[in-house]
């Protein structure tokens, strides 16, 4: 049976690379994959370095001032370390991790990337339920003044916006047209009640 030692290079480092994006939530790096696989067998131990020093190399080139993203072995280790300690888009050291990826560690500034849209906004504006907005979007949640709030991903909620209402500027208008229906409605009501009142004083 063939096992990922037999696998010719090309392709063990195609299959390396989509394990390779370190999670901001893991607990420890033991649990990345490459941790794993690295002590797996002495190929598969060759193929992890040889990957990790070509992602280090990689990183050096696109950010050469980055001092952490020396080569420098063992490779895997200073590979998870380093992709686990800073931004994943501009290299900054960083603690924070993308409002909506919660699991990518991102800076504030590259967070902008994503426009994101808060779990209020998403059900006020687009009339649509809690439950299917998390089922059907990518979010995550991030602390805004001690409370733990919800950022979804502005693309699928407006995808999922259209999927619901069809036409969004259609919907809008329709929906602006019922509200100023209910509000002439409703002035009608109360103007009525105030001339009573006003009659009823002046009799
Ligand atoms: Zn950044």
């Amino acid at each position: 049976m063939p096992t990922l030692d037999d696998l010719p290079r090309e392709v063990l480092y195609e299959i390396l690379s989509h394990l390779s994006p370190v999670s901001a939530s893991v607990p420890s790096l033991c649990r990345h994959a490459f941790s794993a696989l690295f002590l797996s067998s002495r190929s598969l131990h060759s193929a992890v370095e040889s990957y990790s020093l070509h992602l280090l190399t990689k990183l050096s080139l696109a950010f050469p001032s980055s001092p952490r993203a020396r080569l420098k072995a063992p490779y895997t280790r200073t590979y998870l370390r380093h992709a686990h300690m800073r931004c994943r888009f501009c290299d900054r050291r960083t603690r924070c991790v993308a409002r909506v990826f919660n699991d990518v560690r991102c800076c504030r500034r590259c967070d902008t990337r994503w426009e994101g849209v808060t779990m209020t906004d998403a059900r006020a504006e687009w009339r649509l339920g809690r439950d299917e907005l998390l089922a059907r979007c990518r979010w995550g949640t991030y602390m805004v003044h001690s409370v733990r709030a919800t950022m979804l991903l502005e693309e699928d909620v407006m995808a999922l916006a259209r999927e619901r209402h069809g036409d969004l500027d259609a919907w809008i208008e329709k929906r602006t047209d019922k509200w100023k229906e209910r509000y002439r409605v409703r002035k009608e009501a109360r103007d009525k009640r105030q001339r009573l009142r006003d009659r009823d004083a002046a009799a």
